[in-house]
């Protein structure tokens, strides 16, 4: 008989999949470490990570691990957002499957209602679930593909005009990427707009050698040395021009349509659903819409395992306040 597949793309699906909390534990057990359960602690890590031998051992409890070189005892959940915390995993799990699912993600208030937890409790769970998608969402680089880089200027009231932008020294910067083939997105709230901080970004962020797209800002201009880059001058009128690239890759439109298509949504959401974000929160609402943004095609099953891929690195109590 074939096995069943593992879908879970309603709510009743999802809630009937990880109904027992056992089985929700176990099954972030296995989809942390296949297997190869490692020790955390630093000394170990490095040990077995180079060793991989069976120095750890699982406890009867099968939530718990012995690690057999340092004897230390510790938890599923060390290392991950859900360390430190009493919650179960059912609801961890079904809050990720409501955040993710949600076309506009999920108020602590309503998180509340539908888990019949404290609301301080849901608000605490959806600040864990954030700092997720702002530190995980952004390890890969583009590689071996067009992307187009434009920086956005918010602050104040809306209405930014193109021409005018680089003026608005008071504004907050945001840098953002699309990968054309992916059709990705990354934005980054920068400290300036000058050369070192903007030309930084983009070379962490886009493999060398990548065709890069953006207007005819000095600040991009030095980056011919590394990409083949191509410019469009606005204010000569100059909006989309077809250029042939190197083998392998399509003819290339040389124009920044998709990335300022994104500031339009980007601008929308600030302004139009949170009025105006202080600068210390910027990054943080960024990563929720370049997350939604990216993630628009993928089934809800496929969200969920993706995020749950992405629970380590816990944040701390500390910057948790520090940041909210
Ligand atoms: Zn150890």
């Amino acid at each position: 008989m074939a096995k069943k597949k593992e879908t879970f793309e309603t709510i009743l699906d999802f809630a009937n999949y990880f109904r027992s909390e056992k089985f929700c534990v176990q099954y972030f057990i296995k989809m942390r470490w296949n297997g190869e359960v490692t020790c955390q602690n630093k000394e170990c890590f490095h040990h077995n990570a180079t060793n991989s031998g069976n120095k750890v051992y699982i406890l009867e409890d099968g939530e718990s691990f012995k690690c057999n070189k340092c004897n230390r005892i510790f938890s599923y959940k060390v290392g991950t957002i859900f360390e430190n915390s009493k919650i179960t995993m059912k609801n961890w799990f079904m809050a990720i499957y409501l955040k993710t699912a949600h076309k506009k993600g999920i108020s602590s208030v309503q998180l509340s209602k539908y888990l019949k937890i404290r609301q301080a409790t849901a608000w605490f769970m959806l600040q864990r679930l954030k700092h997720v998608v702002d530190t995980n969402m952004f390890k890969e680089s583009f590689s071996d593909t067009v992307v187009e880089a434009d920086e956005l200027y918010v602050g104040g009231k809306e209405g930014n005009k193109h021409v005018d932008k680089r003026f608005k020294d008071t504004k907050a910067v945001v840098l953002g990427i699309v990968d054309r083939n992916k059709k990705e997105v990354k934005t980054f709230h920068v400290k300036d707009s000058k050369y070192s901080t903007l030309g930084q970004k983009i070379m962490v962020n886009v493999e060398l050698g990548s065709t890069l797209i953006t207007d005819d800002y000095s600040a991009y201009k030095t980056l011919k040395n590394f990409y083949e880059h191509e410019t469009v001058n606005h204010s000569a009128g100059e909006y989309v021009k077809v250029k042939r690239l190197r083998k392998g890759l399509e003819a290339a439109k040389i124009h920044t349509n998709n990335i300022e298509g994104y500031w339009s949504l980007v601008r929308r959401t600030i302004y139009g659903t949170h009025h105006w974000v202080s600068k210390k929160h910027l990054q943080r609402y960024l990563s929720e819409i370049s997350y939604r943004f990216n993630m628009r095609f993928i089934s809800n099953s496929n969200k969920f395992v993706d995020f749950v891929s992405k629970v380590e690195g816990r944040l701390k109590y500390k910057d948790l306040i520090a940041a909210v």
